[in-house]
């Protein structure tokens, strides 16, 4: 395979460089650091009050974990750098798990950011000449204007879409001849429903890649959509906190994604110890932005769950990779006991080509016990009056949920097209039983 990189010197760096590198750049971002309210009184108390307190890389352990919360404490100003005339422009995140939290930037930091973006689309074969159509949400959310400035810098013809308004973006494919989509993995599904019911033929298309993010998803779903669009699919990652989309990204291999190193320095830890795991383990991704001078962050807990390769990859990139995140440490659901993620059940329906592009699970009380309800589509062929092959199909989601997450859940099963989609992320989960207080 004939790989691109947008800063070869930099991708490709060896390890001992890199580190150098991010020394520097950590010393850096400690300067900008003490002049923020929040992490002034911090530093202080890890006995850090200048840059040169920082002598090799390990003594980033001495400064602790910063979490949502603080940045929510420390809300609207007290991790920002600079005068705020100095800043162009804020971000907030989608707010997915409570208040959302801002961050600031400066024009150099739009232009790290965009130039990270370039690096990771540039990293899947695109070039100025693709017409790339961004169908993500502008706006707050990081995703829409991340990859609007990256698509911008590699030189591509962008197209600020914008979600939702399928009929709209099968015109915009045609009419401009759309080569690159942006949008979250189920968005993507929820297009090809689409494309079957407008009679819109893949043929009157030239797509050829598409970018999934912003959710979680399993490798099933990535080929479900690779077959189904007949695109190549590369999992983004990236989080507000962290700029947005660009910290993490696959390269033409699809095994993994380059977490830019020389941006973020990355930790992965057990979130109960809160000591770093094993090489290889899952755990707690931590990071450090490098790039970014209005709003640092040290060691922020993202709590995203993946793990690092331990082998280097075939495309010649020195920064490591992560396995793709299987979701948020609070995403576990704890059903009679049992502790149950919900991406491991997407990864038993979406392997099965019966199910359609959406489901959604319930989680309720019972009288005293939990009951989980799983509601899929079925996939376009099958009609909903036939009821021997759905019962089979019931039975079969059933015994494989039943085998891996030993929990036997009901089944709905519902007609290709009906079950409710959202703009942005999908909300996959909807669980009805009262908190504990
Ligand atoms: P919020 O935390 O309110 O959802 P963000 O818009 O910043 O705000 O979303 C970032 C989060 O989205 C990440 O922390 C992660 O949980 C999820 N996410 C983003 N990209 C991916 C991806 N490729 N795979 C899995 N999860 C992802
Ligand atoms: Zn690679």
């Amino acid at each position: 395979m004939d790989f691109q990189y947008w800063q070869p010197e930099i991708e490709k760096m060896p390890r001992a460089q890199l580190e150098a590198l991010q020394l520097q750049k950590l010393k850096e971002e400690i300067g900008f650091a003490l002049r923020t309210s929040f992490y002034k009184e911090r530093l202080s108390k890890a006995g850090i009050n200048s840059a040169d307190d920082i002598k090799t890389l390990d003594d980033l352990k001495r400064i602790s974990f910063t979490a949502k919360n603080d940045l929510r404490d420390g809300f609207p100003y007290g991790f920002l750098s600079i005068p705020k005339e100095e800043v162009i422009r804020l971000h907030s995140s989608s707010g997915t798990t409570g208040i959302p939290t801002t961050i600031y930037f400066t024009k150099d930091d739009i232009k790290r950011w965009s130039n990270y973006m370039a690096r990771c689309i540039y990293g899947t074969g695109c070039t100025k000449s693709d017409v790339f159509q961004n169908m993500i949400t502008y706006g707050l959310f990081t995703g829409g204007l991340g990859f609007h400035q990256g698509g911008e810098e590699v030189g591509m013809l962008v197209i600020p879409a914008g979600p939702g308004n399928t009929t709209r973006q099968f015109k915009m494919m045609q009419d401009y001849g759309t080569t690159v989509l942006h949008a979250t993995p189920s968005f993507l599904l929820h297009l090809e429903t689409k494309m079957k019911e407008a009679g819109v033929k893949r043929e009157s298309l030239s797509l050829k890649r598409a970018f999934a993010g912003a959710e979680p998803y399993s490798e099933d779903t990535r080929r479900r959509i690779e077959a189904l669009l007949k695109v190549d699919v590369y999992n983004s990652y990236g989080l507000s906190e962290m700029n947005g989309p660009g910290v993490a990204f696959e390269c033409q291999c699809k095994e993994g994604l380059h977490i830019w190193e020389d941006g973020y320095i990355t930790e992965i830890i057990n979130p109960d110890t809160l000591e770093p795991v094993k090489e290889g383990e899952t755990g707690e991704l931590v990071l450090t932005i490098l790039c970014r001078e209005a709003t640092p962050l040290f060691r922020y807990r993202t709590r995203d769950l993946t793990s690092f390769y331990t082998e280097p990859c075939k495309c010649g990139r020195t920064h490591r990779r992560l396995h793709r995140i299987t979701g948020r440490s609070d995403d576990m659901l704890i059903i009679n006991g049992v502790n149950v993620f919900p991406s491991q059940i997407e990864e038993v329906i979406m392997s099965m080509k019966e199910v359609g592009n959406n489901y959604l699970i319930v989680v309720e009380k019972d009288g005293a016990l939990d009951r989980l309800t799983v509601k899929t589509e079925v996939s376009a062929g099958i009609f909903m009056d036939d009821t021997r092959p759905l019962n089979a199909l019931k039975e079969k989601i059933k015994e494989t949920l039943q085998a891996s997450i030993s929990i036997s859940p009901k089944v709905e099963l519902h007609e290709s097209g009906s079950l409710p989609v959202t703009e942005g992320k999908a909300v996959r989960v909807k669980d009805t039983r009262p908190k504990d207080v």
